[in-house]
């Protein structure tokens, strides 16, 4: 096990061959002049090749990709390693620290990349990810979560209208993939500006280690590797069971009251079929919500009380 160092700039030149090191990147400094530092791992072997980065709690309680990110560098020979592999297991630190979705002031760091050199504190947090660590990628995978009373299948959001994004999406062996262009503001939207072809990893439910998926994102991700030719890892045929979405949306409660959703993740509903029950406080069927069409329940509310507005269910369109 080696020590972290602590660095002010991640330079790929001059980080050993053959071992895998472990930093603390100085990032920005707190409101007592103290450094917020950025844990990375990065695996670097004795021949060049592509740099693969992976990221992990840019929403601070979105902790599944932690231990894939951990267990992915246990699981490689770096001494076999083609290129370089790059771990930021917690992008948000203060937010993971808080055990918050967002960032210090409020802001959602995914909807503000790739911030601003000057800026607000998020705006400067995020520009610093993107210039300090983003940039020396060649590909991106941002794993994710469900947020805050919902759940999620594994699911991965990729732009399959490019031939090496929707490649590395196929790899994952996911439960669903959903056709996304990149959006602006998203970490995977700056990496496609940047020439970084990316997919977003919904790996589960937020505040959780989920077994299964832990070990389902971590597949994938070896599959990759292989195909890539970073690693010599065999890459799994890929899953016919992968339902792939054409675009997705949410379907959202036009009432307040008691929400009950009916069917569960992954699962296939038809038109007309019945998806949500709400009660109001006396326990009395207010409303009953049925599915527009057929589609792939990519994720789903499980936070009963809901005001008018509330999400009740993620709908895959299949293509
Ligand atoms: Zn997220």
């Amino acid at each position: 096990m080696t020590e972290p160092q602590t660095i002010n700039k991640l330079d790929l030149e001059s980080i050993p061959s053959g071992i895998i090191s472990r930093y603390f990147l100085n990032l920005v400094e707190d409101g007592m002049g103290a450094p917020i530092k950025l844990p990375l791992i990065v695996a670097k072997g004795y021949t060049d090749g592509p740099v693969i980065g992976l990221t992990a709690a840019v929403h601070g309680n979105e902790l599944n990709g932690i231990p894939v990110i951990q267990r992915l560098f246990k699981e490689i020979d770096v001494k076999k390693l083609k290129g370089v592999i790059i771990g930021a297991p917690i992008v948000n630190v203060p937010s993971y620290l808080r055990k918050k979705r967002r960032f210090l002031d409020g802001v959602d760091l995914n909807h503000i990349m790739p911030g601003k050199e000057t800026g607000t504190v998020s705006q400067v947090y995020a520009w610093r990810v993107v210039n300090r660590l983003v940039k020396h990628f060649d590909y991106l995978l941002d794993l994710h979560t469900a947020s805050n009373g919902r759940v999620n299948s594994y699911y991965i959001r990729a732009d399959m209208s490019d031939e090496t994004v929707r490649k590395m999406a196929l790899l994952q062996n996911a439960q669903i993939i959903v056709h996304n262009p990149p959006s602006d503001g998203t970490l995977r939207g700056t990496a496609d500006e940047l020439d970084i072809p990316a997919i977003t990893l919904e790996v589960g439910n937020p505040n959780l280690f989920q077994k299964g998926m832990i070990r389902d994102g971590l597949t994938g991700i070896h599959n990759l590797l292989g195909h890539i030719g970073v690693t010599d890892s065999e890459v799994e045929e890929i899953s016919d069971e992968t339902v792939l979405c054409k675009r997705s949306y949410w379907i959202y409660c036009d009432s307040g009251g008691l929400l009950a959703v009916h069917p569960n993740v992954t699962e296939i509903v038809e038109k007309g079929d019945k998806i949500a029950t709400l009660r109001n406080v006396f326990g009395d069927v207010i409303k009953e919500y049925f599915a527009p069409e057929r589609g792939v329940v990519i994720g789903k509310s499980v936070s009963p009380v809901n005001q008018a507005g509330g999400r009740i269910l993620h709908l895959g369109v299949i293509k």
